[in-house]
């Protein structure tokens, strides 16, 4: 009896054995046919063929198994293959880190972004004049931060609210930074101001509201600045490279990535800071991976902890908001820090041990 069992098995093993050969041989043709569609840009899933495929298979069949198990186990096997290709592709993605290993560095004059570099970038959500901005570019170089943000093109949800000053902002960005050997980073909504970024800005920052502006996405991967792109609201962490990946395959390789949270039912935070996405986005991608601790706390208070939780999560940098008085800014008044609670913060974040040019 233990006999007849054992040869059974053995007949069972060698039909794995070969079925285990046989399903490899089939994912090999499946992966060649898959090549074919990509060079004629037809789509990989072929609901016509599966149908022929499961008809032939359930005519041929000569039982025990019923139809519909046969049907199943073929629909395993299709999909199998479908999720094979659909991992090709993703390998073939510019922005991966399958296809480069190595992290990008992102350089802005002498700022190098990425790497083992932690940066910061902070300024006013909006550029209002030019004492406001001397104002917190003078704070930040007194902190030794090289990076200088401020909104003069502002995407805002009402049409009613304070759109920014544009051009005339750019430009007293610009005189400011250069009186404190700062970069500029400012956002750019219209893809035609492509231009006129150049000749003021040193990093095109695409909103959140305009993560997937794919027009806008495109003239940024044609410009020489680099590209600051942060996550859309209601943006998965796939579409999010998606898009940046926009940019890249228009031969603009200098993009990094701002998480700053998504939206959720959660009121108590003004969005939620998807903090898991700092590793998933380092594990998958080579490009440097920011965290905005002001729009995605939208409040002052848990600022800190959050920037040390993004820091230890390994994040490249972060982005926060100052302004010389928040509570008579133009926009985002209730989440800005002013100068005072910059240098507190500062010093926190130093003494934290975790804002550090991290050793190879
Ligand atoms: C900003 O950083 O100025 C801004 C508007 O943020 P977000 O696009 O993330 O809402
Ligand atoms: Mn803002």
């Amino acid at each position: 009896m233990s006999r007849e069992l054992d040869q059974l098995r053995k007949q069972i093993d060698e039909v794995n054995t070969k079925l285990l050969e046989l399903l490899n041989q089939r994912a090999r043709l499946a992966q060649s046919i898959g090549e074919v569609k990509k060079s004629q840009g037809i789509h990989r899933f072929d609901p016509v063929r599966e149908r022929d495929m499961l008809d032939r298979m359930t005519k041929l069949n000569p039982g025990p198994f019923d139809n519909d198990t046969i049907r199943h186990l073929f629909k395993q096997i299709f999909k199998a293959s479908l999720d094979l290709q659909e991992k090709n592709h993703k390998k073939a993605l510019l922005v991966s880190r399958k296809q480069q290993p190595d992290d990008t560095v992102v350089h802005v004059g002498d700022v190098q972004i990425g790497g083992y570099e932690k940066n910061l970038i902070a300024g006013p959500c909006s550029v209002e004049s030019e004492e406001q901005v001397r104002e917190v570019a003078r704070a930040l170089k007194q902190q030794g931060i090289r990076l200088l943000r401020g909104g003069a093109f502002k995407p805002r949800t009402s049409p009613y609210d304070f759109q920014g000053i544009g051009e005339e902002g750019l430009r007293i960005l610009r005189e400011a930074a250069d009186e404190f050997d700062l970069k500029v980073i400012s956002e750019i909504v219209n893809p035609s101001d492509i231009d006129l970024a150049e000749r003021y800005i040193d990093v095109i920052q695409i909103g959140a509201r305009n993560m997937q502006n794919f027009e806008l996405l495109k003239a940024a991967g044609s410009s020489r600045l680099p590209v600051f792109l942060k996550r859309g609201m209601s943006a998965t962490v796939e579409e999010f490279l998606f898009a940046a990946e926009y940019i890249v395959s228009r031969g603009n390789s200098q993009v990094m990535l701002c998480e700053r949270g998504i939206r959720t039912y959660e009121k108590w935070t003004r969005n939620t800071l998807d903090i898991s996405a700092v590793p998933l986005l380092k594990q998958e991608s080579h490009l440097p991976v920011f965290v905005d601790i002001t729009h995605s706390t939208g409040r002052r208070d848990i600022q800190l902890p959050v920037a040390k939780a993004a820091l230890a999560a390994g994040a490249d940098g972060l982005m926060l908001e100052v302004h010389p008085d928040p509570s008579v800014a133009l926009s985002d008044a209730n989440q800005q820090i002013d100068i005072a609670q910059f240098e507190k913060f500062m010093d926190e974040i130093r003494q934290s041990g975790l804002f550090q040019f991290t050793e190879p």
